[in-house]
């Protein structure tokens, strides 16, 4: 897996740590020297290296949708190939941290879409197995193509992007329409978009909003860019803002039994999901 994390799961904690509740404002603005520079690495290179030209290649390369077809569960068995460097006693695998997600939906009594949208939300991450750089597949995702909000973490490695020598990328509503809604908007490439695109022919549109948004933390959690934002995203981001705090929180939940849950999940997977999913 190339880039400089120790592993996926470190820009995570990175978020989750960034999020802490009951942590005040300024400390939250003062990540810059307590972040790990493998972290700060890491942002560094997505920040320079998401153009707008890179995201619409990305999205021509994989949202055909033609590289392969798996069952949800041969997916996440597939994932679960994607071992991180970091510390394995303390860390999860990625099949536990999905499945920590929807079990925390569970014991909440959420409906059953929204226990599904958790053991799947995390599956694009397959991404790095085709062999595609951690600042490609995981970190906060922004809006291409229009001026990067200083809400964004790390905003100053922008300065290193292309795209800050387009004038029209460069104006706020940049190549799009004030309140044009967000499915008209190119976000950076990673996770949260390709899986977006394998399954939204059957998930139902909350779920769909999940999977897309749930590392755009410049929307669900700095209010940035409500501008290119419509009635109905505003509606729909209320469930990614319910949803975050499971993929952020559940980390620390007892350890689940990956077979003893498997039927279970078998079961809300055949409600929702063809045998097959095309990759
Ligand atoms: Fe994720
Ligand atoms: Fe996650």
């Amino acid at each position: 897996m190339s880039g400089p994390l120790d592993g996926l799961s470190q820009w995570d904690d990175f978020v989750e740590q960034r999020y802490m509740p009951g942590k005040e404002q300024d400390q939250f603005r003062q990540y810059d020297e307590m972040t790990p520079a493998g972290v700060k690495e890491f942002y560094r290179l997505n920040h320079a290296n998401q153009t707008r030209e890179f995201v619409l290649r990305k999205k021509r390369e994989y949202t055909g949708l033609n590289r392969a077809q798996m069952s949800t569960w041969e997916a996440l068995d597939y994932l679960n190939t994607l071992v991180d460097d970091s510390d394995p006693d303390t860390d999860l695998s990625q099949i536990e941290h999905n499945l920590q997600t929807a079990e925390a939906i569970r014991r909440d009594g959420h409906p059953r879409w929204m226990q599904l949208t958790g053991l799947i939300h995390d599956l694009g991450k397959v991404l790095c197995l085709y062999g595609e750089p951690q600042w490609a597949v995981v970190g906060d995702t922004f809006p291409v193509g229009c001026a990067w909000s200083d809400k964004i973490v790390f905003h100053d490695y922008f300065a290193a992007n292309p795209d800050g020598n387009v004038p029209l990328y460069q104006t706020r509503t940049g190549v799009y329409e004030e309140g044009c809604g967000l499915d008209k908007v190119d976000m950076s490439w990673g996770h949260d978009e390709y899986l977006y695109h394998v399954v939204k022919d059957y998930m139902p549109e909350p779920a769909l909003y999940m999977i897309r948004y749930h590392s755009c933390y410049p929307i669900h959690r700095e209010g940035a860019y409500s501008y290119l934002m419509n009635d109905d995203d505003r509606e729909m981001f209320e469930w990614v803002r319910k949803f975050n705090p499971y993929d952020l929180y559940s980390k620390s939940d007892g350890k689940v039994s990956v077979a003893a849950l498997r039927p279970y999940y078998e079961d809300l997977i055949r409600e929702y999901l063809p045998e097959k999913l095309r990759f």
